[in-house]
């Protein structure tokens, strides 16, 4: 009876089972898999070409960090941009009654003069303020 015996592309180490198999797929937002450009492809072919043992695979996967969840999207970096939180609409209202334009606003409340006159226009347009 014939065995088909695998060895590991990476450190040549016999592998007891079956190769694992690393898939390069490119996936669209509909879910659709996307062409890749003929580099990529070449890549990918080469890439699926590779025959893992267990042990170069999970040295494969620690190379991937953080470790992406299908549900998960990729985050952008944002370091430039402050943290997102709630805006004290009153108090916003009120600063804004007191005078304050809204740049002052922004740096007493420690956030982006955008948000300000976001939530200015808001207030406005919900007849808050004047
Ligand atoms: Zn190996």
């Amino acid at each position: 009876m014939k065995q088909i015996i695998y060895y590991c592309d990476r450190c040549k180490q016999k592998i007891d089972h079956l190769p694992y198999k690393l898939i390069v797929d490119c996936e669209t937002e509909g879910g659709f898999s996307a062409e890749l450009d003929d580099y990529t492809e070449q890549r990918a072919a080469e890439i699926e070409s590779i025959d893992f043992c267990p042990k170069c695979l999970h040295q494969a996967l620690e190379l991937i960090d953080p470790v992406k969840t299908e549900e998960e999207p990729e985050a952008e970096p944002e370091p430039e941009q402050p943290k997102r939180r709630k805006l004290d609409m009153g108090k916003i209202k009120a600063l804004h009654n007191n005078g304050w334009p809204p740049k002052e606003i922004a740096a007493d409340m420690g956030v982006d003069p955008n948000s300000i006159h976001q939530a200015l226009y808001r207030l406005r347009k919900a007849g808050e303020i004047a």
